[in-house]
């Protein structure tokens, strides 16, 4: 097998980004503080959120209906569900102060992201409280989530002030000079599975680089994505450059792609929801007079490689950890693991066993190390999914619903070996608890098994050789490889995300080429060598 190795291409950089520290639960004042906001909060649900365009409140006939996924008789919350004409005015009421925007001064705009990190984190618990109710994460997932948002706020701020330095080239008789300018208007399509971080992420990036930006949540953490809107108004973005357009993604998502004056569409969901708007986005629609840039962070069908050698130990909690936190609803989730042949039974039995351990119940209570998938259609789908491995072939090694979790959409994990290798369930994405067990004859093998698929978003190893960490770094397909440790978790600045292939086309998030997708440059170069002045032209 022909091994590609590829130079490294960006050089170690001075460590200057401190990232927030997680909440430490074992200690039980955070505890006592998080098990009381979960009540403040729980009485505060099932309200109603408009949505907010040009800083007015507006509400919508219909309204989506936001669930608790661990109990789901219980309404987080009722938000617009906005169509076009709420779009319409959006994209009109961005489009108009998109000017003045772009030309407000950088340390202002980078300034009033800091103020929303300070807010998120004076808010913390009770952001993670909401997290926790409307999507189903557990508390230390929830806090991750909340940590990872106040990270994007100031790392976009700290790097959209570096860009704001011109660029400049001087020689003896002419003065050279590079400047960023914000595009235009972004709309950004978020999902629910990190309801707080990405769309603040996304969001945060682009109004840095000056871009009037719209927010499309995700159906389901739209209760989230209105807090989080609040956050940033109340951190001093003019209302007239952030608007919160809640609503179906089906329904107005295409009307915003391909709206003539929307100039960046930053995408982080599905890989098919992805390849719709890449397309209808590279077309050009009448009044259109610049061409579309799209970002479009997806899915992945991540790998994690156990070498003859690895402690086991070690190698069983990392790939439960990737596998199944969060029920396995992150695109970084471990979905494939790829054993020695040799240790293939026994390594199963292990794994088996260990997730059994793994307790199941709602997502406040922390004594559960698993929560709910995130609503009907999900855990219809999964489950589909795992009736079908059996019926083909596949040996379900454990897995089954839990009859006595019938309020919420509780899923047990499912370890699936003995598939083929087009299996759907070694190709396709499933974002949900399912994990397949492949076996290797010999490393290269493990690593073209490892890349047999057109995603390329993470993957790992668990090795105790340096030459075959050596060469899993250089060989394996994915933007995030991870050696010795799981493989989801990763820290802006320090592992900037994302991925290529069918995982992604743009630049890695957290990372520093992220904010350029919002910015043109702009050079000019005056001789400074004319011969003659003319007069100074009153007015000119
Ligand atoms: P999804 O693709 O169903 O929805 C994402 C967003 O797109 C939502 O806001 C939705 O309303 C909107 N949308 C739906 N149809 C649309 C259309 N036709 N036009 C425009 N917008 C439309 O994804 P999801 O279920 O919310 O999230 C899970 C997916 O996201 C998984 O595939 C996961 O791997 C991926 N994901 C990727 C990353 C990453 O960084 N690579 C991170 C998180 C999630």
């Amino acid at each position: 097998m022909k091994m590609e190795t590829n130079p490294p291409i960006i050089g170690p950089k001075e460590i200057r980004f401190k990232p927030e520290a997680s909440l430490d639960f074992t200690r039980e004042d955070h505890r006592n503080e998080m098990s009381e906001t979960l009540v403040w909060v729980r009485n505060r649900l099932g309200k109603s959120w408009p949505a907010k365009i040009d800083g007015k409140e507006v509400w919508t006939a219909s309204e989506l209906v936001s669930l608790n996924p661990s109990q789901k008789t219980e309404v987080v919350g009722k938000v617009a569900c906005c169509g076009i004409k709420e779009a319409t005015l959006a994209v009109e009421t961005c489009t108009a102060f998109q000017n003045k925007w772009g030309s407000t001064p950088v340390s202002k705009r980078t300034e009033a992201l800091r103020k929303a990190a300070k807010i998120i984190l004076a808010r913390r618990h009770e952001l993670c409280a909401w997290i926790v109710f409307e999507v189903g994460k557990s508390w230390r997932e929830a806090d991750a989530d909340v940590i990872e948002s106040i990270d994007f706020c100031r790392y976009y701020g700290q790097q959209m002030d570096e860009l704001a330095t011109p660029l400049v080239r001087d020689i003896p008789g002419e003065v050279n000079q590079t400047i960023r300018m914000a595009k235009g208007l972004s709309i950004i399509i978020a999902p629910w599975n990190f309801p707080l971080a990405i769309l603040c992420g996304m969001t945060a990036a682009s109004l840095a680089a000056g871009c009037t930006t719209i927010m499309k949540p995700a159906e389901q953490s739209s209760v989230i994505a209105a807090i989080l809107h609040g956050i940033f108004l109340e951190a001093g973005i003019p209302p007239e450059a952030l608007a919160f357009v809640p609503g179906k993604g089906e329904e107005i998502g295409p009307f915003l792609v391909s709206h003539p004056e929307v100039a960046i569409i930053a995408f982080t969901g599905s890989l098919g929801v992805g390849a719709k708007i890449y397309e209808q986005a590279s077309k050009l629609y009448p009044g259109q007079i610049h061409f579309k840039r799209v970002l479009a962070e997806m899915g992945g069908k991540n790998a994690i490689i156990v070498d003859d050698d690895a402690d086991l130990d070690e190698a069983i909690r990392g790939i439960l950890a990737s596998a199944f936190g969060f029920q396995g609803q992150k695109c970084s989730a471990c979905s494939r693991v790829i054993v020695p042949h040799s240790i293939h039974d026994s390594f199963v039995n292990r794994l088996i066993e260990a997730a059994k351990t793994l307790t199941i119940g709602p997502s406040d209570n922390p004594t559960f190390a698993l929560g709910p998938v995130i609503d009907q259609e999900a855990f219809d789908r999964i489950e589909e999914t795992i009736r079908k491995g059996t019926n083909l072939g596949g040996s379900v090694l454990a897995g089954a619903v839990e009859s006595h979790l019938h309020n919420g959409y509780f899923i047990r994990p499912a370890i699936f070996t003995g598939l083929g290798e087009a299996h759907p369930i070694l190709t396709e994405e499933v974002f949900g608890p399912v994990l397949a067990v492949q076996a290797w004859k010999n490393f290269p093998e493990a690593i073209q098994l490892a890349n047999n698929t057109p995603f390329a978003l993470t993957a790992g190893l668990y090795s105790r050789s340096p030459a075959r960490i050596t060469l899993t770094k250089n060989c394996l397909k994915a933007g995030n490889i991870y050696i010795n440790r799981k493989i989801t978790g990763a820290t802006v600045d320090r592992q900037p995300f994302g991925g290529f292939g069918f995982s992604g086309m743009g630049a890695k998030a957290g990372g520093p080429d992220y904010l350029l997708q919002f910015l043109i440059a702009k050079t000019t170069t005056e001789n400074t060598m004319r011969r003659g002045f003319s007069p100074e032209t009153v007015g000119a």
